[in-house]
């Protein structure tokens, strides 16, 4: 194998293991080996061929450059070229089922990304003058309008950048909320399941909370007695996925919320699986005082490699006074934006607002998207994508349980999850498992989250998904099960084989990753 400066490969490890013929070049099929930028690319060259300019003089005196950039030089097409070779080394929806659980990987309809590059959107500056952009509020405040009117909360607030950035936003709103109370340093300890998205705990600590975890009972859900107990003069508030990270829909959630409130404390909901209920359920009618809405699951938006997203936060009457700025507000057929904390005193909305979370007023693109994708799919289109979401998950489950072991017994929501009980005694582990999908031309499922179960596998089929693709992704893991019971381990151990890189070490690459290149000759001093 040969290696680049940096001990990378820089061909696939193929030949002797997979049975595959190397080739010359490293390139497969019409798969193209493609090198780092700078391993291609020459210092000495650029990629433009303009004359020197004559009879200019330098005025950076002793801050002109003495040694070369260091930046690679390619010519237009090489450039290019490069670039459209990475874009291939990308799996999305667009290619194939993306079963990711949690993830939700929504289709995208083109007609959201015809309207988000309409140039009266996609060409404003944030700047502009506001009297300039009155339709691009116009979006914002009737984005809100429709947000507030799927989730039943009387409040917005419309600039969180991700569902974490929403949890914020909405637990700085509940700290504000006990601080306004007198209750600071009181009520210091929030309550969230062990099955709970990392960003759940993580936000409660950023907000100086310390975290307790409860217990799931055995159908998945929140142990509501053990919940109980863990109640006291010092609990803020409970963070509750629902449905939940196991797929389940929380059934005690407005027991849940009345005995939070009973004891003094706040509930934020995990919004991000809105997909699963939007226009069947309202977060209102449940108690809840907080709740991010992650738009790039539930309203689509081509998300993943950790961007663009966008996390509305919708408050109850309780926290509505500690909104963030900016927000807008309409007054005789005119929008402005309300821009800071004292603005927002001044408009008697968000009164004690926390301030501000963003620069400027929130993904705008997204929001283009959300709303084209509820204005063309309708109240009744929306209701029918969370059903056919349902539908599509309750489907996998059904047939994947024959050979796979689900985790919980009935049905589900939005996503199925199995444990490895099936591949008990194959040898074959989950990652084993997940990796061998690969092979078979599918994006694994989530692995090993959420933690409540063994080796969990959680699937999400999109909504969007036919009738035909589901039965080939269950026939292509219903044929794995099958072959890890009747083979053993070797096969799984050395997938995937078709990859170019064949299994990565992930520890490794998540511990010690590489991110500095080092040129093998370092740019010279300029002559
Ligand atoms: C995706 C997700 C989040 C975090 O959302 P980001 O937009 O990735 O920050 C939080 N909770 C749950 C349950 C999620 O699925």
């Amino acid at each position: 194998m040969s290696m680049n400066n940096q001990g990378r490969p820089t061909r696939a490890v193929g030949a002797a293991t997979s049975g595959a013929a190397s080739t010359f070049t490293g390139n497969k099929a019409l798969q193209i080996e493609e090198g780092l930028i700078f391993e291609i690319g020459h210092f000495a060259e650029t990629g433009v061929d303009l004359p020197e300019p004559e009879g200019v003089e330098s005025r950076l005196g002793d801050l002109a450059r003495s040694s070369e950039i260091g930046l690679p030089g390619l010519s237009e097409p090489e450039t290019m070229r490069h670039y459209v070779r990475l874009s291939q080394k990308n799996y999305a929806i667009d290619m194939g089922p993306f079963p990711l659980g949690s993830c939700t990987m929504k289709h995208n309809p083109r007609l959201n990304e015809k309207v988000a590059r309409l140039p009266g959107f996609a060409d404003l500056h944030p700047l502009a003058p506001q009297d300039s952009v009155q339709g691009a509020l116009e979006v914002i405040d009737t984005l809100a309008h429709w947000l507030k009117e799927l989730t039943g909360m009387p409040a917005v607030a419309m600039s969180p950048k991700a569902g974490a950035h929403g949890e914020l936003c909405g637990m700085m709103a509940i700290k504000a909320a006990i601080d306004a109370r007198g209750e600071a340093g009181v009520r210091t300890r929030v309550l969230a399941p062990e099955s709970a998205h990392g960003t759940n705990p993580a936000t409660a600590v950023q907000c100086g909370f310390s975290v307790d975890g409860i217990p799931a009972d055995d159908t998945g859900r929140v142990d509501l007695a053990a919940l109980k107990e863990k109640l006291g003069p010092d609990v803020a508030g409970i963070m509750v996925t629902n449905p939940n990270t196991c797929g389940l829909f929380e059934r005690d959630i407005k027991a849940i919320a009345d005995a939070v409130h009973e004891a003094g404390g706040y509930f934020y909901c995990d919004g991000a699986n809105f997909n699963a209920i939007a226009g069947k359920v309202k977060p209102g009618d449940l108690g809840i005082d907080a709740m991010h809405i992650n738009l790039h699951k539930t309203f689509s938006t081509p998300h993943g490699g950790g961007g663009p997203g966008s996390g509305p936060t919708v408050l109850s009457d309780a926290l509505a006074p500690f909104a963030p700025a900016p927000f807008v507000v309409k007054d005789d057929a005119r929008y402005h934006l309300v821009e800071s904390r004292a603005a927002a005193k001044e408009e008697g909305e968000a009164a004690s607002s926390i301030g501000r979370l963003t620069a400027f007023h929130g993904q705008f693109g997204m929001f283009t998207r959300a709303l084209s994708y509820m204005m063309s799919h309708g109240v009744d289109g929306v209701a029918q994508a969370a059903e056919d979401a349902v539908l599509n998950a309750n489907y996998v489950q059904a047939r994947l349980k024959t050979e796979m072991t689900a985790a919980f017994d009935g049905y589900c929501m939005h996503e199925a999850l199995f444990d490895d009980r099936f591949l008990k005694e194959t040898g074959v582990e989950t990652v084993d498992f997940a990796k061998a999908m690969i092979d078979e031309g599918y994006h694994p499922m989530t692995m090993y989250f959420p933690l409540v179960v063994h080796g969990a596998m959680l699937i999400e089929p999109t909504e969007s998904e036919s009738l035909r693709e589901l039965d080939q992704f269950c026939d292509a893991l219903i044929h794995l099960a099958k072959k890890a019971k009747a083979e053993g381990p070797d096969a799984f151990k050395a997938a995937p084989i078709h990859a170019p890189r064949r299994r990565l070490d992930e520890t490794a690459a998540a511990r010690k990753p590489v991110l500095r290149w080092t040129p093998e000759r370092p740019p010279q001093a300029a002559e």
